[in-house]
């Protein structure tokens, strides 16, 4: 029997942290307090930071972006903010960038495009009173201790990074400020006047109704409103979930033409809430997305977990059409991580279980991953009915993860 196809352009995953796929599976029951809330499971992926090594996770993260390749995401906006030892201390001399250099190869090895958003973070978060708390001891491991000195390990990655590439250009350097609860105002001033702005930046912004509130006790803004002060809202931002706006903060972030990476996915796993896309959209944001913690990674279920989201808060349907889904899937997501146009693309199946009698445009709303038969990226068959390539089947990559580091299983 023949098969039908659609030629579909490839999706970018703008939102990722490789090593939250150790936790798919494993934190739904049995924790203490039970399955929890976003800040339980905080506890449970600081757990599995603390572990990883640059040999490991880089065993991990080839399997991680594997998994992404033959899911269809062409491309992944990698927010890092694991970047020393165990012990918090720096990686010294040629291993400054060990971890760094580990998420670069692993992408290489899959084939995918990576832009390593590193993330500046300095301190452990803001109680509900607006105390600022010392980092944590998983913590220490994120912390380059100030603003400066995370700029100038940033001004030195980029040179590191382009050597792993060796002209390939499937690796490229961003950067991220992990979250006002990470990075105090004075930090954000220095990186708003510090970094390149030719380099997209990201954030993790108002995921939770307890990061405005802390924000807005320690001072007096929201966290729009803090980035706003900081000179941080422009163009080349994007705000990761923008789960919790107030009116003001939709404006501003659209006013600005801000980039908003939307994780359906991880948002409706971890509680988050439905965020405002559709305003944000409508305000002059441009809607990508991301897998975040990869609790699943499929590029068709998170562009129906944004419209099937709009449609819960809204009561209508058809709040995003398919070509806008598409569009966030993908153009979103190019432009969020400051990439330009490439010929990246999928051959999806129109004539399975899922997809027969769809018409083509409306894909999104009805195809799975196990649709997509064949990924090309770079001018390269990278991976054919669920199996990579060069790499085999990624749940043989995880089988050998697993085995080869029990610590984490
Ligand atoms: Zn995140």
């Amino acid at each position: 029997m023949s098969r039908s196809f659609a030629r579909v352009p490839a999706p970018v995953n703008a939102h990722s942290h490789a090593f939250h796929r150790i936790l798919r599976g494993r934190t739904h029951q049995g924790a203490p307090g039970g399955a929890g809330n976003f800040w339980s499971w905080r506890g449970q992926m600081y757990h599995a930071a603390a572990g990883l090594t640059p040999a490991s996770y880089e065993q991990l993260a080839t399997a991680v972006f594997a998994e992404m390749v033959v899911s269809g995401w062409s491309a992944v906006g990698e927010f890092h903010y694991v970047h020393h030892d165990v012990d918090g201390a720096p990686y010294a001399g040629a291993a400054e960038h060990g971890m760094e250099l580990a998420l670069a190869r692993a992408a290489q090895a899959a084939g995918i495009r990576l832009v390593l958003l590193d993330s500046c973070y300095l301190q452990g978060g803001l109680a509900a009173s607006g105390t600022v708390l010392e980092l944590n001891e998983t913590q220490k491991r994120f912390s380059d201790g100030d603003a400066a000195r995370w700029l100038e390990r940033h001004g030195r990655l980029a040179a590191a990074l382009a050597a792993v590439d060796a002209g390939e250009g499937l690796v490229g350097l961003g950067a991220a400020i992990h979250s006002v609860r990470a990075v105090p105002p004075a930090a954000l001033e220095h990186i708003a006047a510090g970094l390149d702005p030719a380099l997209p930046l990201h954030v993790h912004l108002s995921e939770q109704p307890a990061e405005n509130e802390a924000c807005q006790a320690a001072y007096g803004l929201s966290p729009t409103g803090l980035l706003e002060r900081a000179g941080l809202l422009t163009a080349r931002l994007s705000a990761v979930h923008a789960t919790h706006l107030s009116g003001a903060d939709i404006a501003a972030l659209g006013a600005a033409g801000a980039g908003i990476v939307m994780c359906p996915s991880t948002e409706a796993d971890l509680g988050d809430g439905i965020g405002p896309a559709r305003e944000l959209a409508d305000a002059g944001a441009v809607i990508a997305l991301g897998s975040d913690q990869h609790a699943v990674l499929d590029p068709y279920l998170e562009q129906r977990a944004l419209e099937h989201g709009a449609r819960l808060r809204s009561g209508e349907r058809g709040c995003f059409s398919p070509t806008e889904l598409s569009a966030a899937a993908r153009t979103g997501g190019l432009r969020s991580l400051g990439l330009g146009e490439n010929e990246d693309y999928l051959k999806v199946r129109t004539d399975s279980v899922r997809t027969a009698g769809s018409r083509a445009a409306q894909l999104p709303l009805t195809a799975t991953a196990a649709d997509i038969t064949e990924v090309h990226i770079n001018g390269q068959l990278v991976a054919r009915d669920g199996i990579h390539f060069r790499l085999g089947d990624p749940a043989g990559l995880y089988a050998a993860f697993f085995k080869a580091n029990p610590e984490f299983s």
